[in-house]
């Protein structure tokens, strides 16, 4: 549910003196939207003090966060690229695109999840975010789980992943197995831009059953 949606639900439950909990919601509508509340304050927070963005330079606008805020599942990517620098959404490119349609793979929309980067802002020609970068602007990220609290989170790729795990071993050798923070569940996965890059029969499979590993823990 968009958050206008849950805000008249809200509105017409308060009329009728409830406060109801709709189908696939996992708390109440008030609770969704303190939620809502809680990130669009920590993204003033972010944007107003996060060391690495507000030093960062050459990119447009910085890039928050995009879904349900109070998602039982959440994707965390690496930084925003071009196009995503244009809209201020994470994930609108071609890799985002991909990411879509992973997403409704497993029966879910991009309404449905939470999707958000470690960097909030683009990396001079898509580098690879630095550890420095990583250790400034992550904190927000985990920040951001923290409101949220999904019942699973997937990370996408190297850089997610070492951050979310607090591991150095690279996606290899971690995608399709079970991590955890802070008691979630954590499954890393390939990146969308690099499915799209290494369009093999094997590593669709790899994503597929990975993506199955996700719909039956959220199925439990
Ligand atoms: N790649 C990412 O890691 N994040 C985005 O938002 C877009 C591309």
């Amino acid at each position: 549910m968009d958050h206008e949606t849950a805000q008249l639900h809200l509105q017409t439950s308060k009329l009728m003196g409830v406060d109801f909990l709709p189908v696939g919601q996992r708390t109440s509508i008030t609770e969704t939207t303190n939620q809502h509340s809680s990130l669009e304050q920590l993204k003033l927070e972010h944007d107003a003090s996060c060391p690495h963005c507000t030093n960062a330079t050459g990119h447009t606008q910085t890039v928050f966060g995009t879904g349900n805020p109070n998602a039982s599942l959440m994707f965390i990517g690496e930084a925003p690229g071009a196009e995503e620098d244009l809209q201020g959404i994470p994930f609108v490119g071609a890799a985002g695109q991909k990411l879509t349609q992973i997403i409704e793979a497993i029966g879910m929309t991009r309404e449905d999840v939470y999707i958000a980067n470690i960097l909030k802002s683009r990396p001079h020609e898509n580098r690879t975010p630095l550890p420095n970068e990583v250790a400034d602007c992550g904190p927000f990220v985990k920040k951001q789980i923290d409101i949220i609290k999904p019942d699973v989170i997937v990370t996408l790729g190297t850089p997610a992943t070492k951050y979310i795990l607090a591991t150095d071993q690279g996606i290899t050798r971690l995608r399709g197995t079970w991590g955890t923070y802070e008691n979630i569940p954590v499954l890393p996965t390939y990146h969308p831009a690099y499915l799209l890059r290494n369009y093999t029969t094997e590593i669709r499979g790899q994503v597929w059953n990975d993506m199955q590993l996700v719909r039956a823990q959220l199925n439990q």
